[in-house]
């Protein structure tokens, strides 16, 4: 292929994904029959890898494949293959403490930088329902519990910090795609960029007002050096609607490889800026025979819902599974100390709450004006429609970066949408 890929290495097709799966015999037994009888489909609408689903007369799977660059711009932007050691590395962390809200793995191919998981079926993206306007009644619930649950056990609450800093030691390494998010998303829509877009000519003159704008570069800045200071736990990285699959009563959480070690808030603020912006979105999706309204006020509805779900999830783990090196239990022993331990527990997460509206923020207005955006807004197809919604949204992520002390509680936020949503 090139000169940077190891060798050993080769892009897997859907011709020959059966030869490799057959040489590996729980896959095969797995899926049954023979590889003459496994259909295999390529699904990757991702931005970076080959997604491969294989179906065969007993069960089916899912091979993920890294490819030596990035795959939604071409193989001009190089990119290293190690992305699925680290998504690897990810669920054999996280996996055993999110049952049931992560597909099983499988087998991790080191050579050919592959995984073979579980595939998940009738499951959609979640991205996806949100424009077709499906709810999806435990959603908020589950992702809420979800980071709860991977961000406490690999925090220095959950876990003793020698487990910590091994774990550390791994995902440092994971620099091209850390680095990914630290130029998309905290530096790139705020600066002149080949690969930037936007909603144009709509949108031209604010792309340069954002160029211009010194508090919220200052503000996104800010969030971009608490992204690379404040390793509290193995964030995902990533945790945005098109990273979560859905049914009516499953919801799975997939594609780690961003994963190391960061603040809480940016798992968080991922989930909710992408709700936001499926909120603003929804005019967008309008029709004759549905307006959306109640749909619009559905999904503000689910922001307070995962919130919740995290933190309390988050505090009764604090409460009852501590077995990290921080707020040491055997220190908290009269009623007295456990009152003031209570106080700490409550700060740190007010201050995950700060850092979910700086994150969400951040997260916001990279999607509008960066490199990649979302279909949310890129399927709607009135450029002037779309270019209003976006505009909407833009306006309130700014206010998340540079008015913080107008949100000090998640219902701050909701209010802050619907006034911001002037269209409707
Ligand atoms: P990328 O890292 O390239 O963004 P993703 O992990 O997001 O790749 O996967 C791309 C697409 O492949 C997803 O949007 C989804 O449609 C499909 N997919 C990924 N994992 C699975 C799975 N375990 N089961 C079924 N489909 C999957
Ligand atoms: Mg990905």
């Amino acid at each position: 292929m090139t000169d940077q890929t190891p060798p050993g290495y080769r892009a897997l097709t859907e011709k020959t994904v059966p030869a490799y799966l057959d040489g590996l015999a729980a896959i095969r037994q797995r899926l049954g029959g023979t590889p003459a009888d496994w259909r295999v489909a390529e699904v990757g609408d991702g931005n970076l890898n080959m997604v491969f689903l294989v179906d065969g007369p007993e069960g089916a799977v899912c091979v993920k494949q890294s490819l030596p660059y990035v795959r939604s711009f071409g193989e001009a932007w190089r990119m290293p293959l190690e992305r699925a050691y680290f998504e690897n590395c990810y669920w054999s962390a996280v996996g055993p403490h999110v049952p049931g809200l992560a597909p099983a793995l499988y087998h991790y191919e080191p050579s050919l930088f592959c995984i073979v998981m579980e595939k998940l079926a009738p499951h959609i993206i979640l991205r996806r329902g949100l424009i077709a306007g499906t709810r999806y009644p435990l959603i908020a619930k589950h992702v809420g519990d979800y980071v709860a649950r991977a961000c406490f056990h690999t925090s220095d609450l959950g876990q003793p910090f020698d487990d910590k800093l091994d774990d550390m030691a791994i995902f440092a390494k994971n620099h091209p795609l850390i680095r990914i998010t630290v130029e998309l998303v905290f530096a790139d829509p705020y600066r002149v960029m080949e690969r930037n877009r936007w909603t144009g000519p709509q949108l031209d003159a604010t792309a340069a007002e954002l160029r211009a704008d010194s508090a919220l570069k200052a503000a996104a800045s800010r969030m971009g050096h608490r992204f690379l200071t404040a390793p509290q736990a193995l964030i995902h990285g990533d945790l945005h609607s098109g990273s979560v699959m859905v049914t009516e009563s499953d919801s799975r959480v997939i594609d780690s490889e961003f994963a190391f070690y960061g603040p809480i808030g940016f798992d968080t603020g991922a989930f909710i800026a992408n709700l936001l912006l499926s909120y603003f979105a929804q005019p967008g999706h309008a029709t004759k025979e549905n307006d959306r309204i109640a749909y619009r006020a559905w999904i503000l509805e689910q922001i307070p819902i995962f919130w919740n779900t995290f933190r309390d999830g988050f505090l009764t783990l604090w409460r009852t599974q501590a077995k990290g090196d921080a707020y040491p239990t055997n220190l908290f022993t009269s009623a007295a100390d456990e009152a003031a331990l209570e106080k700490e527990r409550e700060a740190f997460i007010d201050s995950v709450f700060a850092d979910t509206i700086g994150f969400a923020g951040c997260k916001m207005i990279r999607r509008l004006f960066g490199f990649a955006h979302v279909a949310d807004f890129d399927s709607i197809k009135d450029a002037d429609m779309r270019a209003g919604c976006e505009k909407n949204a833009l306006a309130l992520a700014r206010m998340m970066l540079v008015e913080p002390h107008r949100f000090k509680k998640i219902d701050d936020l909701l209010k802050a949408a619907r006034d911001q949503n002037t269209d409707s």
